[in-house]
């Protein structure tokens, strides 16, 4: 990232907001500040006094965060520093219009906008998604419908549980589809926004050009739209445009935690259509699509980990992407910003990833032995056949995954777990190393054991 391109980017946003509203409180606070640097990604705004700073890190500072991150094309963060002695640019006035700055660097100020219009944010794209089987099939309709909107799955409705990637997805397919039709009128908005706009357009005695402006979409993203549910007359309206866009074979793609049938109090009409769209759950990744997640960010800042890190994190952060993307941030930063280098221990010692974790922590709290009882009893056996002598291909099995619980969450050295088990600590060793291999590449047993452990 280039410090004069933020620059630029931040002026950029000035103009835009100018021409919404030049007198609004916005503007006149943004006048007061000047990007200063960069570091990592955050991007370090100067400003001339408490106020200013206190102003805009109450009400504007995500959508500055919004509008450079989309223009940079990469997620930044902001930080805001007062410092009195900066020097503010004065910003230029055209002849006619005293109060409306002068707009410049638009590179092609005739055609339109697609990419602003369209509430997209860049960064979202199909390459830098991570493919698995858990949201394979969610991907590969995203991306038909990008390249043939209108045509097969019209309309598309993703669900799924959060952290997911509903967003990333849906942001994608208007993503590539402005891409290869640069003109075109994408909107992206979620339920709630979209709910906002709608009663705002009726308190301004604009509804009309709410509706018109939906309607005369080439593709239609709605984000959250469970958020509509208490929204009866927002959900009519939906159903409307639905229906124009619909005979005009426009895309419309639909993103809700919940299937269409689950969801309450939406125009009947409207629940109806959705159910005969088509709809694909997105669930949480397996082990091994969140080993590749976890990679990906680390690719995307340019920097590695300790390999027992990233397995540590894709063994305890199992539902929710942002978890793990917040706990790698948090090493980062960590790293980066005290200079040390903690390994495995020492995170868990200080409980960097504490906040992060999504596995069952209830498990953490338990003894051996109550770990154990509750392994037997998910498998349908006997404690004392895993403490027992038995060779049988499935209680040893059995045993083994026991032992590697037991060595992960109990905390217990594996001395004092081959004392539980009456074995010595080199079978807890090669029981814990071979089921933790096969995790990684055996989808199977990485959910048989998920699965457990949620279960104790
Ligand atoms: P949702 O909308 O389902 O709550 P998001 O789309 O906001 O989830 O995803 C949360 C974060 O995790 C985002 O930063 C997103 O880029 C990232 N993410 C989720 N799934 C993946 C994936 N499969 N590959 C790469 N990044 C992902
Ligand atoms: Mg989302």
């Amino acid at each position: 990232m280039d410090v004069n391109n933020i620059k630029k980017y931040f002026d950029e946003m000035i103009v835009t907001l100018s021409d919404e509203d030049k007198d609004s409180p916005n503007i006149s606070f943004l006048r007061q500040c000047v990007v200063d640097s960069i570091n990592n990604n955050t991007v370090n705004i100067l400003c001339k006094g408490e106020l200013a700073k206190n102003y805009i890190e109450q009400n504007i500072i995500a959508d500055i965060r919004n509008f450079i991150s989309k223009k940079a094309e990469q997620n930044i963060e902001i930080s805001i520093v007062v410092d009195q002695n900066i020097e503010i640019d004065e910003i230029e006035y055209s002849e006619e219009e005293q109060s409306i700055p002068v707009k410049t660097n638009t590179t092609n100020s005739s055609s339109f906008d697609s990419i602003n219009y369209s509430g997209l944010n860049r960064y979202y794209k199909f390459d830098n998604f991570i493919r698995g089987t858990t949201n394979n099939f969610a991907v590969a309709a995203s991306i038909r419908v990008s390249e043939q909107p209108g045509k097969e799955y019209n309309p598309l409705y993703i669900y799924g549980g959060v952290g997911l990637g509903k967003t990333h997805l849906i942001q994608s397919i208007g993503n590539t589809f402005l891409e290869n039709n640069p003109n075109s009128r994408v909107i992206y908005i979620d339920g709630s926004s979209f709910r906002e706009e709608f009663v705002s357009g009726i308190m301004s005695k604009r509804a009309n050009d709410f509706k018109k402006k939906y309607r005369s979409l080439d593709m239609f993203l709605l984000d959250d739209l469970q958020l509509l549910e208490t929204a009866q007359e927002t959900s009519k309206e939906l159903f409307d445009i639905f229906q124009a866009l619909d005979s005009k074979n426009k895309q419309m793609v639909f993103v809700s935690d919940r299937p269409p049938k689950e969801l309450q109090n939406i125009e009947a009409r409207l629940k109806n259509r959705f159910e005969k769209s088509l709809i694909l759950p997105i669930e949480p990744p397996q082990f091994e699509t969140r080993l590749a997640i976890i990679e990906k960010k680390l690719q995307d800042y340019s920097t590695t980990i300790d390999k027992k890190i990233i397995e540590y994190l894709a063994q305890n952060i199992t539902t929710d992407i942002r978890k793990l993307e917040g706990a790698i941030k948090s090493y980062l930063s960590m790293r980066d910003i005290m200079n040390i280098t903690p390994n495995l221990e020492e995170c868990i010692d200080k409980e960097i990833f504490k906040n992060y974790i999504t596995t069952n922590t209830s498990i953490k709290n338990m003894t051996v032995k109550s770990m154990i009882k509750s392994i037997a009893k998910y498998y349908g056996v006997e404690e004392s056949e895993i403490l027992g002598q038995s060779r049988s291909k499935h209680i040893t099995r059995i045993r083994h995954i026991a032992m590697y619980i037991t060595s992960i969450y109990s905390g217990k050295s594996t001395t004092e777990l081959g004392l539980e088990f009456r074995k010595d600590h080199a079978s807890i060793i090669f029981a814990r190393d071979k089921i933790s291999e096969k995790k990684k590449t055996d989808l199977h047993i990485s959910n048989e054991i998920d699965a457990l452990i949620a279960s104790i």
